[in-house]
């Protein structure tokens, strides 16, 4: 089992692939009309686009009301990531608006679940909340990441001068040095709940993306006893490859389900992460769908398409949070050169890279859809 790339022609990844999140929004729309999906909007009012237009979480829905089985397939959790998500939602809705075959299952996509982050280019919500480590039981408390407050400082420059961010590297290096590749990794991408100005802040509660996501499972996935989940993403993995993070208990039913969907050896991959072991995170969204389908069960993972390597990935991370909280003016130059840095690193333009990443999404989505009629 496993998933067939699709060719995908220029033509193809031009009409899915959109400029900007208010065009990636139009196309969603109207690729949603063409496939006679029933729409569900969700409007985000404590903040806006940059050129002040409205941010909204779109959903189309599809299939039967009653469905057992449903696809989930989420876009935009981490903002500029979310071009690949919103161009496979868009190459799905149009396949079924040409009579691609789909099984009895329900359909929801959900566009742009953190639009904030999407119109603006940047990895978190209007809180600077990193969305996918957001979903945590927020009764039971925020955990800790103690070693965190060690490398806040060194991880978040305030100035953008190649003396700072050496430094900065220096201090990251020496950190290393004393405590590990495979601790760094975890406690930069696990998830921390103290510095609201720092890197994957979780935050202090729901966040609106949150909630609207739970509004959505609830309304539209509460009598799925079924669910298989995939949260696009990017920036891991081999330039332009899947590189595949199932969150369901290794070894378990919903381990062994995603490899016969996706194969084996892509839910089983190491690597991705410098050659250190997988963080553990916590607060993901896969978590919330869990909790908010309490009477499914959820396959899913997080499938990310590699774009730059690790440094510069992490150098972009560093620029989006700069840019936030620096020490830069609203004019100051250096802004819109990183912030097509951020873009660059997150949702590259080239076409090839756009053609191979729709390619796989695809055809993952189509295999998905095949596990999901077989999952008895
Ligand atoms: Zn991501």
């Amino acid at each position: 089992m496993g998933f067939v790339a699709q060719p995908v022609s220029e033509a193809l990844a031009g009409a899915c692939f959109a400029p900007d999140y208010a065009s990636a929004r139009a196309r969603f729309l109207a690729a949603a009309a063409r496939a006679g999906a029933r729409l569900d909007v969700f409007v985000n009012d404590a903040a806006v686009a940059p050129d002040g237009g409205s941010l909204t979480t779109d959903v189309a829905v599809l299939g039967p009301d009653r469905a057992d089985r449903a696809l989930l397939l989420v876009s935009g959790t981490h903002g500029p990531e979310g071009f690949v998500g919103s161009a496979a939602q868009v190459a799905l809705l149009d396949a079924i608006a040409t009579g691609a075959p789909v099984p009895p299952v329900r359909v929801v996509l959900v566009h742009a679940i953190n639009p904030y982050g999407f119109a603006h280019i940047t990895r978190t919500t209007e809180n600077n909340v990193d969305l996918n480590r957001n979903f945590i039981d927020w009764s039971a408390g925020a955990p800790g990441n103690p070693a965190y407050v060690e490398l806040h400082a060194a991880l978040c420059p305030s100035v953008w001068t190649p003396e700072a961010l050496a430094a900065a590297d220096a201090a990251r290096i020496d950190w290393i040095g004393r405590n590990g590749q495979d601790a760094f990794v975890d406690m930069t991408s696990r998830g921390q709940y103290t510095h609201a100005d720092g890197l994957n802040y979780g935050g202090i509660g729901p966040e609106w993306s949150n909630r609207t996501l739970e509004a959505i499972v609830r309304r539209h996935l509460s009598s799925a006893g079924r669910i298989a989940l995939i949260d696009w993403h990017t920036a891991l993995g081999e330039r332009g490859q899947p590189f595949f993070l199932c969150f369901n208990e290794p070894g378990g039913p919903g381990w062994e389900r995603a490899g016969d969907w996706w194969g084996r050896e892509q839910v089983e991959t190491r690597g991705g992460f410098g050659g250190a072991a997988r963080p553990k995170y916590t607060g993901l969204l896969f978590h919330g769908v869990q909790r908010y389908a309490a009477q499914a069960d959820v396959t899913g993972a997080v499938i990310e398409f590699g774009t730059v390597d690790m440094d510069d990935a992490r150098r972009a991370l560093q620029a989006d949070r700069w840019l936030r909280f620096g020490d830069a003016a609203a004019a100051d130059p250096r802004r819109a050169a990183l912030r097509e840095q951020v873009r660059e690193a997150f949702s590259p333009q080239s076409l090839d890279w756009q053609r191979s990443v729709l390619g796989h999404a695809i055809g993952i989505q189509h295999a998905t859809l095949a596990g999901l009629a077989a999952w008895r």
